[in-house]
C-alpha cells in the first residue's frame, strides 16, 4: 500500500494508472475508520482495479463552534486497517497541501438542498464538502467514488456536484452499516460515554417506528413524526434537532405519504451530534391486500 501526502504524487499515480488502462475507485473519508468506511472500501476493491482512500479532516466543512479540533484521529490504526483490507493507495494530505496560502476557490450549492436540514443547522457545511470532493475528484480522477447513505443529504449534493460540473466519476451510494443494536456506525460515536451509548440507538428505533407506522398504513407525516418524537422523548439525554419525513430527492417535507419517503433524524446525545436516516417504501400493495382480504371474508 502506498501513502501519498502531496497532490503531485497522488495525481501522478492516477495519471499513470489511467494510462495503463486501470480503473480507479475513490473512497473519501475523514479517517478514524469503522466498518461503515470499510464497506465502501470493499465495494471499491470489488469493482475497481485500484482503490484510493483519502483521509482528510476537511476544516472547511466544520463551522466555528463545531468539533474540528477534537475530531477523532488515529492514522496508524487507519493505515493498518486499510492495508489489511487490500487498499492500493492512501491519500492523506495536510491542510496546507489542500488549501495552500492564497487559496480562494470554493464550490457552493445554490438553490434548495443546502438550506435544509444539515445545511440549515450547519451553514457552510456543504460548501466545504463540495469543495473538498471536487478537489479530490480532480486529484485522483476516479472512475467511481463511494459514499454512505448515512449522510443522505451529502449524497444528494455530491450527485448534483458531479452532474452540474461534469465530473466523469460515477457516484455509488452504499447502505448504512450499524452496530448490533441499530446505532449507525460513526466516528463521532467515540464521543459517547457509557450511558449515552446505551440511549443513542433510540435514534434508529425512532426511524424504525416510522417505518412500522407507514407499513401499517399511516399516511399522515405529522402523526409519524409525533411517533418518532415520542420515542426519542423518552430518553432524557437526547435532544432532537430535526425529525422529518421528506421526499427522498428534494428533502422537502411531504404532505402525505404516498410512495417512497426518507425519514431523517438529527439529535444531540449529550453533547454529541448524531444523524441517521432510512428510506421507507410504503408497501401500498400489502396494505391494500389486507384491506381487500377483510372485504372477502
Ligand atoms: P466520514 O469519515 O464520516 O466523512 O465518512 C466517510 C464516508 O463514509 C462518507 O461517505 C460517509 O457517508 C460514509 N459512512 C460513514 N458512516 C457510515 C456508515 N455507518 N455506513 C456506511 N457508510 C458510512
Amino acid at each position: 500500500m502506498r501513502l501519498f501526502k502531496t497532490v503531485l504524487e497522488m495525481s501522478a499515480f492516477s495519471k499513470k494508472a489511467r494510462l495503463n488502462g486501470k480503473s480507479i475507485g475513490l473512497v473519501p473519508t475523514m479517517g478514524y475508520l469503522h466498518e461503515g468506511h470499510l464497506s465502501l472500501v470493499k465495494a471499491s476493491i470489488d469493482s475497481s482495479d485500484l482503490t484510493v482512500v483519502s483521509i482528510f479532516v476537511n476544516p472547511v466543512q466544520f463551522g466555528k463552534n463545531e468539533d474540528l479540533a477534537k475530531y477523532p484521529r488515529n492514522m496508524k490504526r487507519d493505515l493498518a486497517l486499510l492495508k489489511k483490507a487490500g487498499v492500493d493507495v492512501v491519500f492523506a494530505p495536510e491542510v496546507s497541501e489542500m488549501y495552500p496560502n492564497g487559496y480562494i476557490t470554493y464550490v457552493s450549492p445554490q438553490g434548495g438542498l443546502e438550506g435544509l436540514l444539515e445545511g440549515e443547522i450547519r451553514p457552510g457545511h456543504f460548501r466545504g464538502v463540495m469543495t473538498v470532493v471536487a478537489k479530490l475528484l480532480n486529484i485522483t480522477e476516479p472512475d467511481k467514488a463511494f459514499f454512505g447513505q448515512k449522510d443522505a443529504q451529502q449524497c444528494l449534493i455530491i450527485k448534483k456536484l458531479v452532474r452540474d460540473l461534469n465530473f466523469k466519476a460515477e457516484i455509488l451510494i452504499l447502505p448504512t452499516v450499524r452496530e448490533a443494536d441499530g446505532l449507525a456506525k460513526s466516528s463521532r460515536n467515540s464521543y459517547l460515554d457509557a450511558k449515552e451509548r446505551v440511549t443513542a440507538p433510540a435514534i434508529y428505533k425512532a426511524l424504525q417506528i416510522a417505518q412500522q407506522m407507514i407499513n401499517l398504513g399511516e399516511r399522515n407525516p405529522a402523526v409519524v413524526i409525533a411517533g418518532m418524537r415520542r420515542l426519542i422523548g423518552c430518553e432524557k439525554n437526547i435532544k432532537i434537532e430535526y425529525a422529518v419525513i421528506t421526499d427522498p430527492e428534494t428533502l422537502q417535507p411531504v404532505s402525505s405519504i404516498d410512495g417512497r419517503v426518507l425519514a431523517l433524524v438529527a439529535a444531540r446525545v449529550g453533547k454529541t451530534r448524531l444523524i441517521d436516516n432510512i428510506l421507507i417504501d410504503r408497501k401500498v400493495g400489502s396494505h391494500h391486500r389486507r384491506k381487500n382480504a377483510k372485504t372477502h371474508v
